[in-house]
């Protein structure tokens, strides 16, 4: 679903983007899905005359990277993410297990879970851009997590680093960040960004006003923002 001019939701267990820059579409994560079917199926509907330019990772977790092998043969785009996290999109090292009581359940789930083993053709690092995005490094959820900044859409892709729930922002559960106090403090730096829109990985868009929404939110407040 077209949710800004030229920016596209693919909702899946975690949400997809395909985001329409001049020289091709520019895709955020590649789903939960093996084959990347929403993902293929919406650009062979809805944007079939565009070559898909690249792809950008927000982070190695499962839900957003399981498709990317299918994507890359598919469009052979470019594929960019931050350094920290590509030994599991390169297939050198396994999902990264966190999960405090529940770590058995995922370890049996990810541990032998195929990484993409996929090379990573640009490593990008704080306020790199690329194309019509600007990466902001927001490690913690993991240490090379990303989120991005469309702005000229004025858009925040804030990735893991916040998610929400209606009209409720939330920080992902301690159970899957590796960092917890760095997750905080990744939030709060995002909080100083000024954009109209917050396309979180999971959960619904905030399509208006969302950086002051975000600075005034009970999550802002708890993590104390404004003192
Ligand atoms: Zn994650
Ligand atoms: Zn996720």
């Amino acid at each position: 679903m077209e949710v800004k001019s030229g920016v596209h939701l693919i909702k899946g267990y975690s949400n997809s983007f395909i985001v329409e820059a001049e020289d091709g579409l520019i895709l955020i994560d590649a789903g939960f899905n093996p084959q990347a079917k929403s993902i293929r199926r919406y650009i062979r509907e809805k944007l079939p005359r565009r070559k898909v330019k690249g792809i950008v990772i927000t982070h190695n977790h499962i839900d957003h990277v399981r498709g990317l092998r299918r994507i890359v043969k598919e469009y052979s785009p470019e594929v960019l993410a931050h350094q920290a996290d590509t030994a599991v999109l390169r297939g050198k090292a396994p999902y990264s297990v966190r999960g405090g009581l529940l770590k058995p359940l995922f370890w049996i789930l990810f541990r032998f879970a195929d990484t993409p083993r996929i090379e990573v053709s640009t490593e990008l690092s704080d306020g790199e851009k690329y194309s019509v995005l600007t990466a902001i490094h927001t490690p913690g959820h993991t240490s090379g997590h990303l989120s991005f900044i469309d702005e000229n859409r004025s858009i925040l892709y804030t990735g893991d680093a916040i998610a929400t729930r209606g009209r409720k922002l939330n920080l992902p559960p301690n159970i899957f960040n590796e960092n917890p106090i760095e997750t905080r403090k990744s939030a709060l730096k995002l909080a100083k960004l000024e954009f109209e829109s917050l396309l979180p990985s999971h959960g619904d868009p905030i399509l208006s006003n969302a950086s002051e929404f975000l600075r005034n939110s009970a999550l802002m407040n708890k993590l104390g923002f404004n003192s």
